[in-house]
């Protein structure tokens, strides 16, 4: 009968879950005044526009939108600004939940 093979060397964990320091910073006032009125079309002057080129998609029954990204200067709040076509209105959608 063989030799049972060495156990293996235990190896540290590296997948443990990192906090995201991001999570934690609370939201700026604009953001959470963007939070409290999401349909309109001025972003703030807090964000910054992420990427130039809107994503332009379509939703589940079929209407065109197009989506840009946008990043808070003071919190970090990564913001995304849904145009639908047809639509009076526009719609921010925090990438997470804002934190107080
Ligand atoms: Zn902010």
């Amino acid at each position: 009968m063989p030799p049972l093979p060495p156990l293996p060397p235990s190896t540290p964990v590296t997948s443990q879950p990192v906090p995201a320091p991001a999570s934690a910073t609370p939201a700026c006032e604009r953001c959470l005044e963007l939070a409290a009125d999401p349909r309109r079309r001025e972003p703030p002057a807090c964000l910054a526009l992420r990427n130039t080129a809107p994503l332009v998609s379509q939703s589940a029954a079929g209407v065109p939108f197009s989506m840009l990204t946008f990043a808070c200067r003071d919190c970090g709040t990564v913001w995304r600004l849904y145009d639908r076509a047809n639509e009076l209105f526009v719609s921010w959608v925090p990438e997470r939940p804002l934190v107080r």
